[in-house]
């Protein structure tokens, strides 16, 4: 009853009447496979097998019927391309909101400088701390000693984390035995979970303040919500359970062969979980976010704390000083900005307190009381100086 597909001369390809009815063919007396029926579905809707040779009148009365596969193939096809866009647009967004916050756009791939022998910092970018700007904005590197390798700050991705072993990896084939974090923020902090399960071996010691697990596991929720960070801040918390974190309380001296490393810890001053690292041989001061250099400090703990901490750090015989933020360089020319910033932040919050003025006149003034071109001596001042103001007023209105 289908002679008239076999007189298409198209050798074993699929009578659609059988495999349809999934009998054998009575021509050929075989099955024939799914995917040459598809084909012969093909050919139909592109109207090449007369549907009349295909299919008796008595089967398939309509001489439409090749129109409306073409018709369904086309709603196929759109619904297909729709369902792709909406998938691929998905993806897209996802890949974007990782790559973004993993830092990988930033270009992490810039080379680390040795500022000191043995001393390698790669420089964050001045953004934002932000969704989009948050891998990289920070100061990170490494201490390679004659026995091993002492990481400062993992960096605020796991992209950055892992570029920094490999880094490492090419200028030294020693362990790395350290990771000192600095503070809890996100953009120094979140690469830790690149170790979470890492590969090195013996794994590294991480160091970090006495308050860094306590404040990590406070803040990650509130970074996974801002910057999308979920991943990073999972393993974290996993990282964090396995006990690979080793509290400092106000000291740690380790060796990294020939070359003595201190880690000292603070009371609340740019953070609640400071600590700096002194390499006694090259005399260099990591001291994290105790220093900023030409991007405004931050406050996060209170100013008076932060005094205090710069007062005991400038007794530290320094030959270099590596920022949380902005370029390395001598200790004091460095510094001076920064002190002087903070101590106009408490003399003038002191006079407005005293002055009966409330927080909110006293924000009103603010560029009164600092002029443009001591804002303008700041990156992101507009950005910062405010909430720096709020916490200054806010804390020294107890004294
Ligand atoms: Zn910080």
């Amino acid at each position: 009853m289908h002679d008239g597909y076999h007189n298409l001369s198209i050798g074993r390809m699929s009578c659609i009447y059988c495999t349809v009815l999934r009998t054998p063919c009575v021509y050929q007396r075989q099955n024939h496979k799914l995917e040459n029926s598809l084909v012969s579905f093909w050919r139909l809707s592109l109207g090449k097998i007369p549907i009349r040779k295909v299919f008796p009148k008595e089967v398939f009365p309509s001489e439409t019927f090749s129109i409306h596969i073409k018709t369904i193939l086309l709603v196929v096809l759109v619904l297909s391309l729709a369902k792709v866009t909406a998938i691929a647009d998905t993806n897209l967004a996802n890949a974007e909101q990782e790559t973004l916050t993993s830092g990988a756009e930033l270009n992490v791939a810039i080379e680390f400088k040795e500022v000191a022998d043995g001393i390698y910092v790669r420089y964050g970018k001045h953004e934002p701390v932000s969704a989009k700007h948050i891998g990289n904005i920070a100061n990170h590197g490494f201490i390679v000693g004659e026995t091993g390798v002492a990481i400062v700050d993992p960096g605020g991705s796991e992209d950055v984390a892992n570029s920094t072993l490999s880094a490492i990896a090419k200028i030294t084939q020693l362990p790395v035995t350290h990771i000192i974090v600095t503070h809890v923020h996100a953009d120094h902090s979140l690469g830790l979970s690149a170790y979470k399960s890492t590969r090195l071996s013996p794994k590294p010691v991480v160091l970090g303040h006495n308050n860094l697990e306590a404040s990590l596991s406070h803040n990650l929720a509130f970074y996974a919500a801002q910057f999308g960070y979920s991943k990073h801040t999972d393993k974290i918390l996993q990282l964090i359970k396995s006990g690979m974190i080793q509290p400092v309380d106000t000291e740690r001296v380790f060796n990294l062969g020939s070359r003595e490393i201190t880690v000292k810890a603070f009371s609340t001053a740019h953070s609640t979980s400071d600590v700096v690292v002194y390499d006694n041989k090259s005399k260099t001061l990591w001291a994290g976010d105790l220093l900023f250099v030409d991007r405004i400090p931050a406050i996060d703990g209170s100013v008076l704390g932060w005094l205090a901490a710069l007062e005991s750090l400038a007794k530290l015989e320094t030959k270099i000083v590596i920022p949380g933020h902005g370029r390395s360089g001598e200790y004091d020319l460095l510094m001076q900005p920064q002190l002087e910033y903070l101590n106009l932040l408490v003399s003038y919050s002191r006079e407005a307190i005293a002055n009966g003025l409330s927080l909110n006149t006293f924000l009103q003034k603010n560029n009164g009381v600092f002029s443009a071109d001591k804002a303008d001596q700041w990156e992101l001042f507009d950005t910062q100086h405010k909430v720096n103001l709020t916490r200054a007023y806010t804390e020294l209105e107890w004294e």
